[in-house]
């Protein structure tokens, strides 16, 4: 048994997380993948969608995938969203011995160390971090001495053990962001092929982002 995670904010999920998620659980082999969406504070939740809307959308997008599940873990504890908070509880679940991968984007590795006891996280799990288009790793400071202190390119010697490591992979590059659907909204430009058709539908039926 192993277990993935993939944390984000999906406001609202698109193709590029879902491409990456199917390319992952297959890579890593996992039985699972969890997509868990994260709380927002109040006042980004006021300029925005819902907890339940952003959670509804992921459910539509994921219900022909039996390996990708909507996980509304972080929802359900509220709060600020701490990473290392969630880790712990899905260890708690899962036990010492299981391999457990945290999967994020290269834009999220380069500010991980803003990121609540960063270093600790390796302690949990193993970090596997996505391409995406006009991102590069940091080439000198703190961060770029932990990725190259935790890099490993060696994927079956990862499976082998539950945490600590960094595994880079090229998934498939689509520049396909949140953003960018939220301002095609807000332009009344179609958003279709950028987000499953279930989606589109839910956003222009709840009348989101506009
Ligand atoms: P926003 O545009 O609102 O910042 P986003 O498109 O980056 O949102 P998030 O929900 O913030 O989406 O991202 C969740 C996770 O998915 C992050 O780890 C991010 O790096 C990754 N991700 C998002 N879009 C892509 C993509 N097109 N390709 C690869 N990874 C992606």
């Amino acid at each position: 048994m192993s277990v993935a995670l993939f944390g984000g904010t999906f406001n609202p999920i698109h193709l590029g997380h879902l491409r990456i998620a199917v390319e992952l659980a297959e890579l890593l082999g996992v039985d699972s993948l969890r997509m868990l969406p994260c709380s927002l504070p109040p006042h980004r939740e006021a300029l925005s969608v819902s907890a339940e809307q952003r959670m509804a959308m992921l459910q539509l997008a994921v219900a022909d995938y039996p390996q990708l599940v909507a996980d509304d873990i972080e929802l359900q504890r509220g709060g600020a969203t701490y990473t290392i908070d969630t880790l712990r509880q899905v260890r708690q679940q899962i036990g010492a011995d299981v391999p457990l991968y945290l999967c994020i984007g290269i834009d999220v590795l380069i500010t991980l160390d803003s990121w609540q006891e960063w270093r600790q996280l390796t302690n949990h799990c193993h970090l596997v971090v996505s391409a995406r288009p006009n991102y590069v790793l940091p080439t000198s400071g703190v961060l770029a001495d932990w990725i190259n202190q935790h890099r490993c390119d060696d994927l079956p010697q990862l499976k082998q053990c539950s945490a600590g490591k960094l595994f880079l992979c090229d998934t498939t590059r689509l520049a396909i962001s949140s953003t960018q659907i939220r301002d095609k909204i807000k332009h009344s430009d179609t958003i279709d092929f950028l987000t499953p058709a279930a989606v589109v539908n839910y956003i222009h039926q709840q009348n989101l982002y506009e």
